[in-house]
């Protein structure tokens, strides 16, 4: 193998949204940028998320000298456990991003093992042959870098996730002079975020969604439901500025959504009054026009506080007709039913909803840099090389025809992952591959790894079984018209008691469901999935696959 040249392996991301993961390797040393996590699609029934494999790292372990992160998203942080479970290798990140990694880490049981070291935008630092500035750049959460790591052989120039926004709410711009300058000095290769590559223009400004949500603010009679993703900081200062100017006391319901308000308050994100925050008990003491509520949900997950909500089934935030509910975000391709499902429960209970439809104005932005963004920085940075990261091969297709069209990058080249890219100061070509692919993760223990895609489902039946439960719900009062039935695969232990039990907890759940839960079968089945996974695993500390089947009468 050449010594001289300086290798790029991808082992996440390039090729799908999520899990991205990045290999530089000069010789014998190895540094990783970003550890992802993907959430399953929904034929991954049972597992709870995927992460990148690592075999390559973990086959060169002695070599692997730290993992540098851009930003706090889940896609770039969230296969941390996992890999450092494997691999406990030092984790560098901006403060904030550390701050979401601590709370993770500690949720597995790792933080008092791990080396988090927080590296300042701006501020060089050595590792081993790479050189490593942080740039500070611009997205949906704050605190996010692109990296330009110095090696033996030129500059290598990491994105991350951006858009050029020079008016964030946080007043941290897009940090142009450091592009430019380092396109002044020469840049060997340049990795760009290619998630918008399908948009023609510039992405607006966080700041941008402000006088449309004002507008909403102000119409609203009763009580406002605010929705956005737990991390989108810019949007929640943004709707907490907003109810302190409108005289809305702010509740927050969700456990992501605390976690998030609290770190932005703690580092300085978030700068909110004495007495605007009101804990979620108190929400029944307010007068429904003095009131905001900030709630997790925004895509519909069956379990997340605004889908219970929607259907009556939440000890504090109860929706009334007249209150409004306010989607500040995107409709995730393949979340649409879930979204849908929500919302008609919404509308049932006659409140008015506000979701990004193309039709409610500004109320949503984009964090991923668009087309003349990306023309921008390639224009600034001028690199030899040109790699498109961060999507799927379409989006990666596109950006990289985009970038070739601008006839100012040498050479343009498509990588996916596992693909082995060879650099040296004059050239880059794929030489090889190796081992990538996609690990299910049970996050229901500790750290279960639930195999293979392709012989999971097969080897979990044979090892731990599989549960039907079968319940007959009629369709149109959401009443269960009998007991339910379970059918058990594979257990190979007393059979006959498990199913009883399994069909009590089975109605147990279904009695303290509502009807219009009842009739909602994502929400059932996952209730169902979730007590009967707690109640196995307590009793029989098994892990079988359990699918509810519903029988509509
Ligand atoms: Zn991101
Ligand atoms: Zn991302």
């Amino acid at each position: 193998m050449a010594q001289d040249k300086l290798r790029m392996i991808p082992l996440g991301g390039l090729g799908e949204f999520g899990m991205n993961c990045m290999a530089l390797r000069w010789q014998d040393e190895i540094i990783v940028i970003d550890a992802g996590l993907m959430f399953p699609e929904e034929e991954l029934l049972g597992v709870d998320i995927v992460v990148p494999d690592i075999s390559y790292l973990v086959e060169n372990r002695s070599k692997v000298k730290a993992i540098v992160l851009t930003h706090g998203h889940e896609d770039h942080i969230g296969g941390l456990p996992w890999i450092l479970s494997e691999l406990n290798v030092p984790v560098y990140g901006t403060e904030f991003t550390l701050a979401y990694v601590e709370g993770k880490l500690e949720e597995h049981r790792l933080l008092d093992d791990a080396d988090l070291i927080e590296m300042i935008p701006g501020s060089r630092f050595s590792l081993g042959p790479f050189s490593i500035l942080p740039i500070r750049v611009t997205h949906s959460l704050v605190d996010c870098v692109a990296l330009a790591i110095t090696t033996p052989v030129g500059v290598i120039l990491h994105t991350g996730d951006f858009k050029i926004d020079l008016s964030p709410p946080d007043n941290k711009p897009f940090d142009l002079h450091a592009f430019a300058e380092l396109g002044k000095h020469g840049v060997l290769a340049l990795l760009q975020d290619s998630t918008n590559v399908d948009r023609p223009g510039y992405t607006p400004s966080e700041r941008a969604v402000r006088p449309r949500l004002d507008e909403i603010f102000s119409r609203t009679k009763k009580k406002l439901f605010f929705s956005c993703f737990s991390s989108s900081i810019h949007r929640l200062r943004l709707a907490m500025e907003l109810a302190a100017a409108h005289g809305r006391k702010v509740a927050i319901i969700g456990r992501s959504l605390d976690n998030s308000t609290e770190i932005a308050q703690d580092l300085g994100y978030l700068d909110v009054p004495k007495g605007l925050i009101i804990n979620p008990g108190q929400i029944r003491d307010i007068a429904p026009e003095k009131m905001m509520i900030m709630i997790s949900g925004t895509q519909g997950e069956p379990m997340s506080a605004l889908s219970r909500a929607a259907v009556n089934n939440h000890k504090f935030a109860h929706i009334d007709a007249g209150d409004t509910v306010l989607l500040s975000s995107r409709v995730i391709p393949g979340n649409e039913k879930s979204i849908y499902r929500m919302i008609d429960h919404l509308e049932r209970r006659d409140a008015k909803v506000i979701h990004d439809d193309g039709t409610q104005g500004l109320i949503h932005v984009s964090g991923h840099a668009s087309q003349e963004e990306l023309r921008l920085l390639i224009n600034l940075v001028r690199p030899k090389f040109f790699i498109p990261v961060h999507g799927d091969y379409r989006h990666l297709k596109r950006h990289a025809e985009l970038a070739g069209a601008m006839g100012i990058v040498e050479k343009v080249l498509l990588l996916e992952d596992g693909d082995v890219l060879e650099l040296d100061q004059k050239s880059a070509v794929k030489n090889g591959k190796v081992t990538t692919g996609r690990i299910c993760i049970d996050s229901g223990g500790s750290i279960d790894v639930v195999e293979d895609l392709v012989i999971r489902d097969r080897k979990h039946i044979s090892e731990d079984g599989i549960m039907l439960p079968i319940i007959a719900i009629n369709k149109r009062t959401g009443k269960v018209e009998t007991t339910p039935e379970i059918v058990m695969r594979g257990f190979a232990i007393q059979e006959d008691k498990l199913i009883a039990e399994a069909r009590q907890v089975v109605q147990r759940t279904l009695d303290s469901s509502s009807a219009e839960e009842k009739v909602d079968y994502g929400v059932i089945k996952e209730k169902i999935r979730n007590d009967l996974k707690r109640y196995i695993q307590k009793s029989t500390s098994r892990r079988p696959l359990i699918m509810p089947v519903i029988l509509e009468i």
